[in-house]
């Protein structure tokens, strides 16, 4: 069932649990994830990277296809634009059918940032479609460009953010960056942020770059207010590792198979995630069976 993001998040919000957002470029990935949360009973949120879509077979393909599986899934499933940069393309992914997106003028100022999602939040509450925001900055694993503390929210900030525009959900930088993490390392989350915003605001909180952070750091963050965790680069890892172990096998193997052979393992990691964050049998239509 295909239904919004802000649905979700509430009911995550007021139980205390998390909904996995895993980014799907592909029909595999979100076919994979969609699965993953049906044999969990779990609501899923598939979120489309503004930047995959351009770079791949673009919206206008992509987006049919994945609202397509979405209507035909027995769990609920919300479709979140993620980090969308312009706002003439989050307006597009709003007149395309997405379920909700994220508009990220985070590196813009905080009045910038303030106004231009006041402003998408007004374009996209005619067609009923959820909003997410970011404050603060997440650094990226590539280039050993992590997150630091600078680039921590404040979270005074976030609070005055979310009361001025009363976006759906916040994404929140505390510790976690994009990309996937070095064998052994695991980041340092800063949870009073968490705590205090969400004490503050009583608003579901978003986890971004949540591969490889540690199944503890994920548990704690959802205990202390985050409701929607995004992951990507764990399961395109799980893929691409199918994929490489496919090709040492055999090397002529039909490619329909090896395709094919990456969806259990994506499967696999997703339902490693749902776990974590406790969004298994939250499900309100495998509930009500
Ligand atoms: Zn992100």
């Amino acid at each position: 069932m295909y239904v919004s993001m802000g649905v979700l998040l509430d009911k995550a919000n007021r139980e205390n649990y998390g909904v996995m957002a895993i980014n799907c470029f592909n029909l595999e990935s979100a076919f994979a994830t969609i699965h993953a949360a049906e044999e969990m009973n779990s609501p899923i949120i598939i979120d489309l990277l503004m930047e995959h879509l351009k770079k791949h077979l673009g919206l206008k393909v992509v987006l049919p296809a994945v609202i397509g599986l979405a209507r035909e899934a027995k769990v609920q499933v919300a479709i979140n634009l993620d980090h969308g940069k312009s706002e003439d393309y989050v307006k597009e992914a709003i007149n395309a059918g997405f379920s909700s997106v994220m508009i990220d003028a985070s590196e813009k100022s905080f009045e910038e940032n303030v106004k231009e999602t006041q402003k998408m939040i007004r374009f996209a509450k005619r067609k009923e479609v959820s909003v997410e925001a970011e404050v603060g900055g997440m650094g990226a694993v590539a280039n050993e460009n992590f997150t630091n503390t600078d680039m921590y929210t404040n979270p005074e900030e976030a609070i005055e953010f979310i009361k001025a525009t009363d976006v759906t959900a916040l994404a929140i930088s505390f510790g976690s960056s994009h990309g996937i993490m070095p064998k052994g390392y695991i980041p340092k989350f800063d949870f009073e942020i968490v705590k205090k915003i969400k004490k503050a605001t009583s608003k579901p909180l978003v986890l971004h770059g949540g591969s490889g952070c540690g199944a503890d750091n994920i548990r704690k963050a959802v205990e202390c207010g985050i409701n929607k965790v995004n992951v990507g680069s764990d399961v395109m890892k799980a893929q691409l590792d199918a994929l490489y172990k496919q090709i040492q096998e055999n090397r002529n193997k039909d490619f329909v198979e090896m395709v094919e052979g990456t969806i259990e393992p994506a499967k696999e990691m997703v339902k490693y995630y749902i776990n974590i964050v406790g969004s298994r049998n939250k499900d309100i239509l495998s509930q009500t069976v």
